[in-house]
């Protein structure tokens, strides 16, 4: 047994009250139901705003988990040993609809959570990005890379957001000794995405099981490298029950890189679908290509992704297969 899988074991022997912020969106949804499995007691703080009630309406069966709707730039208090702040828009339409609100989220929500971890000794952990690296000049991105990011573009409330929010990490754990995780996430995919999400996975698909046109932007050649979400929440608890040394930052993602027009053709030969392709503009400072070395991940967590980008996309086509099927294309609250 390798020293990860130790610790992983060991975190399912204690339970621990554990908050998790942005718990009712795509993510959150996901680990709130690997960490009440694993026996611990979870506690969903979300504003709602792009996450949804039903998401976690099948986990209000377990005692030990409980939902409060709350908004991360306002002060809580509660008494845990753990965090996970994931509450923040992930898509670009979404981020970039309120875009002061989601810097204040990113900003003033990590300082809130982070004054919070340091009153009651809470180890932290902090879903950062790969946006971090902005439209990135080395490839595959490192994590000693900084970054090539545009200050005051229309994908900087977030890029920005969360840069500053790595800093407001780093910087209590080493004024206040608080115990920080910081993960990287690239592009990550599955069931429980909206079908309104906007990102490139769950438009495809839902466009495709509609009939509908399938967007492209720009010509297509742009790259990204897409997780399953079952091997991304592995990693997530994998880094929480790793050593207080081990912080991060660390990229976790699925280093298989695709075009975005591989994507395309790939979704319509799953789906059997006979939506045509159309070429839309491509939005301002969208990166060109982007792909995670996941060496620290794989030597610091034993951690790898295991699921294929057809696997993946076959279990994420049958969900919104059903949802779509019960909602006949409405969506859902
Ligand atoms: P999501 O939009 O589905 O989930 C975000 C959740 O946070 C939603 O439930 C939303 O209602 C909640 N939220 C937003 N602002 C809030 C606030 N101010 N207070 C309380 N709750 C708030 O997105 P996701 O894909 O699940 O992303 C989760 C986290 O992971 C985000 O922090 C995102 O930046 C990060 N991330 C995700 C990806 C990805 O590919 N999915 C990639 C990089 C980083
Ligand atoms: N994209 C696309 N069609 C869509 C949605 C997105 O071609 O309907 C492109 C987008 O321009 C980007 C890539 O797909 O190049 C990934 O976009 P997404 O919003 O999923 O994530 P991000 O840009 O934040 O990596």
């Amino acid at each position: 047994m390798s020293k990860s899988d130790d610790s992983v074991s060991q975190l399912r022997e204690e339970q621990k009250r554990i908050l998790v912020t942005g718990g009712a969106g795509f993510l959150g949804s996901h680990l709130c139901e690997l960490l009440l499995g694993a026996g611990h007691q979870v506690i969903c703080v979300d504003n709602f705003s792009t996450g949804v009630r039903r998401n976690v309406d099948h986990l209000k069966r377990f005692d030990a988990f409980s939902v409060i709707a709350h908004d991360i730039v306002q002060p809580i208090d509660l008494e845990v040993d753990e965090i996970y702040n994931l509450a923040c828009p992930a898509s670009p339409p979404h981020y970039q609809a309120d875009p002061i609100h989601t810097t204040k989220t990113c900003v003033l929500g990590s300082l809130k959570l982070l004054e919070l971890a340091a009153r009651y000794g809470a180890r932290i952990f902090q879903a950062s990005t790969s946006e971090v690296y902005g439209d990135a000049n080395i490839h595959p991105q490192v994590e000693s890379y900084w970054g090539n990011v545009n200050p005051f573009g229309p994908r900087s409330c977030y890029d920005e957001g969360k840069r500053c929010a790595e800093t407001l990490f780093f910087d209590f754990h080493k004024r206040h000794d608080v115990e920080i995780k910081v993960v990287r996430i690239f592009n990550t995919y599955g069931p429980r995405m909206r079908p309104d999400d906007g990102r490139v996975v769950s438009n495809f698909i839902v466009q495709a099981l509609k009939g509908d046109d399938i967007t492209i932007y720009g010509d297509g050649s742009q790259t990204r490298s897409f997780c399953f979400v079952n091997d991304l929440v592995d990693g997530f608890v994998r880094l929480m029950a790793s050593a207080p040394s081990v912080t991060g930052p660390v990229n976790l993602g699925n280093p298989d890189e695709f075009s975005i027009g591989e994507l395309a053709e790939q979704v319509i030969g799953l789906t059997g679908s006979r939506s045509k392709i159309v070429y839309r503009p491509l939005p301002t400072d969208d990166p060109r290509q982007r792909r995670p070395d996941i060496t620290l991940a794989t030597r610091e967590l034993g951690w790898r992704p295991n699921v294929s980008l057809s696997e993946g996309l076959k279990e994420t086509i049958r969900y919104f297969d059903g949802l779509l099927t019960r909602s006949a294309g409405q969506v859902l609250e």
